[in-house]
């Protein structure tokens, strides 16, 4: 992609009334806009971070045997009301609206009633069970506080996962399969290192769920985490146990982070509520044992900034960065012109992701800007690396530079930035 034609700016300042680290460097680098408090729109460079991590997230589970579907936002307040989960203190973060023609409707915070319902029509026997399906899918949540940016939207993109189980053996075969997959996903986002698999209490049917925390000061959440054990356990289980569930280690060091995923027993709760059952082997009813499973797809986008951004700007991990390279040609020479087209018909060409500054700007300019936007590989050309015949790479995240021959990229560009 060419930047000239790039309709977004980076621009000096964001709004006055932003305070979070993210939502500052996302919008002056152009990935993001504000609507409002706790709303965002995602800008061409941001729509393609957060497709990436959908799409990390997609494959992983796809892997696993989920079926992607797309739901409703618009709740119907029946569903909910069988489940008590209608009530504004039960569920605090709801957007309601009157219809026209009479009566209420919701705007999906999450989306446990609408799949159990749905299930209703497709689950018969033992026979259709286990199923897991899951989507893509706008939440919507009138949450308090909006000040961290896109960590905490009032209109946010989640993965949410269902899984449909004849009982807890079974169930738990699963809920052992994601964490592992979990742990995969956060890994190959660039959070592994910080992300933390966290015993969380459990609501109303299990005793304990899981959360993914990633420590970051951005965070709203505190967690206690087991060093040795690479664990954590949040306040409300460190309030009724002091040591490590796994090595029973007492020495837990508190840490701030932020909930990125978690996974979630439901037990029957939904099932029996909403009457879900399937015949069962002998031809008696028995209650489908589910779980859910979240990512904030967003709230990721926002914690990888948050975790990795330097004094600089945004450092994107390669997994998720919007382009591979971001070339960059520097002075208004014939020759820099010629030689930076053709490198960058030469990278498309080989299918690499590349942004390409052609704009008429000062290379003080270009380099400032490229660092605020966190491209993984910077490719300059100029007459000085001409004069070479090379062009200088530069390693967002490492500040590593070299030089390269032209005639190398040209062949095989990936094989060159590998070695970085
Ligand atoms: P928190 O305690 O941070 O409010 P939650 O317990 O309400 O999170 P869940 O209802 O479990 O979160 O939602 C699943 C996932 O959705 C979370 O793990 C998080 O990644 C994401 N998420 C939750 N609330 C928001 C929000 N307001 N904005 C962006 N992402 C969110
Ligand atoms: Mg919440």
């Amino acid at each position: 992609m060419l930047q000239s034609s790039l309709f977004t700016k980076t621009r000096k300042e964001a709004p006055k009334d932003e305070v979070s680290k993210n939502a500052d460097l996302l919008i002056r680098a152009g990935f993001i806009h504000k609507e409002m408090a706790g709303v965002y729109s995602y800008l061409p460079l941001g729509f393609r971070v957060l497709e990436k991590i959908a799409n990390i997230v997609r494959e992983e589970m796809n892997a696993i045997g989920g079926q992607e579907v797309s739901l409703t936002a618009l709740q119907d307040k029946n569903v909910w009301e069988i489940t008590g989960r209608w009530n504004d203190e039960i569920i605090d973060v709801w957007f309601k609206t009157n219809l026209k023609a009479g009566g209420e409707l919701g705007l999906a915070p999450t989306h446990e009633e609408p799949f159990t319902s749905l299930m209703k029509n497709f689950i018969r026997s033992y026979r259709d069970l286990p199923l897991y399906t899951y989507q893509f899918q706008t939440k919507f949540r009138n949450e308090i506080r909006a000040k961290s940016g896109i960590l905490r939207g009032r209109e946010f993109l989640m993965k949410d996962l269902y899984s449909f189980s004849k009982n807890e053996e079974e169930h738990t075969i699963f809920y052992e399969k994601m964490s592992k997959v979990y742990h995969d996903f956060f890994e190959k986002v660039g959070l592994g290192e910080h992300t933390y698999f966290t015993l969380a209490s459990g609501g109303s049917f299990s005793k304990y769920s899981h959360e993914f925390q990633t420590v970051t000061s951005a965070g709203e959440d505190t967690i206690f985490v087991c060093e040795k054990c690479k664990m954590a356990v949040n306040k409300e289980v460190r309030e009724k146990q002091k040591m490590c569930p796994h090595c029973k280690n007492e020495d837990l060091t508190e840490k701030t982070s932020i909930e990125v995923g978690n996974i979630f027993n439901l037990g029957t709760r939904f099932s029996d509520t909403l009457d879900l059952t399937y015949l069962d082997d002998k031809g008696k009813p028995q209650p489908v044992f589910m779980g859910s499973y979240g990512i904030g797809i967003g709230r990721v986008m926002g914690t990888i900034v948050e975790v990795l951004a330097d004094e600089k700007g945004i450092v994107w991990p390669k997994s998720v960065a919007p382009f591979l390279v971001h070339l960059i040609s520097v002075g208004e020479s014939e020759e820099v012109k010629t030689a930076s087209q053709e490198i960058y018909d030469a990278l498309n060409a080989q299918k690499v992701e590349v942004l390409f500054d052609d704009r008429d700007a000062r290379a003080g300019e270009k380099f400032a800007d490229s660092d605020l936007i966190g491209i993984p590989y910077r490719i300059v050309i100029s007459e000085k690396t001409l004069a070479e015949k090379s062009a200088e790479i530069k390693v967002r995240a490492t500040g590593k530079t070299e030089m390269r021959p032209l005639a190398d990229l040209k062949k095989d560009a990936i094989a060159v930035l590998d070695v970085f």
